[in-house]
């Protein structure tokens, strides 16, 4: 099992057999409370039937078109729906099947694209310390995760990262985005002093970065990222896997912090975690680079079998219009202030030296048992998930990220079981 400790796991197995709406069922028949939307994906809870109907109404009219050379009307329509809700500019899709291989999509872009141009010089990529970009060989690359990335060789060459932007000293028990560290931006400048702004490709980052613990920019970094590489000609990538869909309260992390990238990175919301797919976004200057050649020839030398898939496109569509009719793209703005206050009312607990919070997201950082790191958050997420609430750890951080068809009664048993928890916690 990914991402597990298989053979602990083995001893003690934990299974879900079921889900509906904002709970899971155990193989035990145990219901547990949903406070991660799986893995930051479910949007909308489980067992939507809207999207429940759509998957089975495809797959007995459509199940399967090739991609290449053939097409099928669902994967346009959903790619129609999908720049309606994007920032402006945005109006290219291309499908993948998850959030890695968006990445490899993204990057795989932003390096053509400069060679199309006749700027085939510029291949150097740039990602960020403790960045999550998927597990394939380009995001492990510009991701900065040292677990991740150690076994695995030498991985690509020519990448460079800035350094995270998380400052305990600094920022502890922020709400919304934190008050010191715009200036780390300025580290890209040092990297374009380094190498030539001649020679780098793009820059990819998280809005939020998720998976290494909710690390929240903070305010005017990204605008000023956007800044240093429109001024030397660098793309810059949004990997927003898990800010994409209503996560911060607006439809994507760029709209939240208005800030438009080149090309954006989207899976797991869009099809609710349902079907596996992704989508990378780029804008018109992008696809219009590719478009200039000879008419027969293949533009972009790219893609998988499952790429839009139709069942994946009727899963999205589904999604898109669950989202749009229930509000949820926006619904996390509407509930962020309760979740905040829920979640800072942890501060002062026993072990808690971090409370930061964004749209609905949210981290509670532990202080780690010396020499022992990760046990103490790992015990906590035992503890919740037997009192029948799921949460997410990472390293000594707890994460939430709740369904954002979430209510205020939710998030007060989230977060009162949590508070037990850490009273009792050694
Ligand atoms: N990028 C980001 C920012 C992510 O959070 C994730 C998954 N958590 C991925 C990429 C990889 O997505 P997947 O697991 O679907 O490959």
């Amino acid at each position: 099992m990914p991402f597990t400790a298989n053979r602990q796991f083995k001893k003690n197995p934990r299974m879900f057999v079921a889900a509906k709406d904002m709970h899971y069922t155990t193989s035990d028949g145990r219901q547990v409370l949903d406070g991660t939307a799986g893995l930051w994906c479910c949007n909308a809870g489980h067992a939507r039937p809207r999207i429940v109907e759509a998957i089975a109404r495809q797959a007995a009219e459509l199940d399967y078109a090739p991609a290449f050379q053939m097409g099928h009307p669902k994967a346009f329509e959903l790619a129609n729906r999908i720049v309606d809700i994007a920032p402006d500019g945005l109006n290219h899709v291309l499908f993948t099947n998850s959030g890695s291989e968006s990445v490899e999509t993204a990057l795989k872009v932003a390096l053509a694209y400069h060679r199309v141009k006749g700027e085939g010089a510029r291949s150097r990529l740039i990602g960020r310390e403790r960045a999550y970009h998927g597990v394939n060989f380009g995001g492990i690359s510009v991701g900065g995760i040292v677990t991740n990335r150690k076994m695995f060789g030498t991985l690509l060459g020519g990448v460079d990262h800035m350094p995270h932007t998380h400052n305990l000293a600094k920022n502890a028990f922020s709400k919304g985005l934190p008050e010191y560290g715009v200036e780390l931006a300025d580290e890209l400048e040092r990297i374009v002093t380094l190498h030539d702004a001649s020679t780098i490709a793009a820059v990819i980052v998280e809005p939020v970065a998720g998976s290494t613990g909710v690390l929240i920019p903070p305010a005017g970094y990204l605008q000023r990222l956007r800044d240093i590489t429109k001024k030397h000609g660098i793309l810059l990538i949004f990997d927003e896997v898990i800010t994409g869909f209503g996560r911060l309260g607006t439809p994507f992390g760029a709209d939240y912090f208005g800030v438009t990238p080149d090309i954006m990175v989207t899976a797991k919301g869009l099809t609710n975690g349902v079907i596996p797919m992704g989508a990378v976004l780029v804008s018109s200057e992008i696809h219009d680079a590719f478009m200039g050649g000879p008419e027969h020839v293949i533009e972009f030398f790219h893609g998988y079998t499952y790429s839009g898939n139709p069942i994946a496109s009727a899963a999205g569509l589904a999604t898109l219009e669950t989202y749009k009719e229930e509000g949820l793209l926006t619904r996390g703005a509407e509930m962020a202030p309760y979740f905040e206050e829920a979640l800072h009312s942890l501060k002062g607990l026993p072990h808690v030296i971090d409370v930061r919070n964004i749209g609905l997201v949210g981290a509670i950082e532990l202080q780690p048992i010396a020499g022992q790191p990760t046990k103490r958050a790992f015990s906590a997420f035992l503890k919740a998930f037997e009192a029948g609430v799921l949460i997410r750890t990472t390293g000594d951080i707890i994460a939430l990220s709740p369904p954002l068809i979430v209510e205020k009664s939710h998030i007060d048993h989230i977060v009162g079981t949590l508070a037990d928890i850490l009273k009792t916690l050694e």
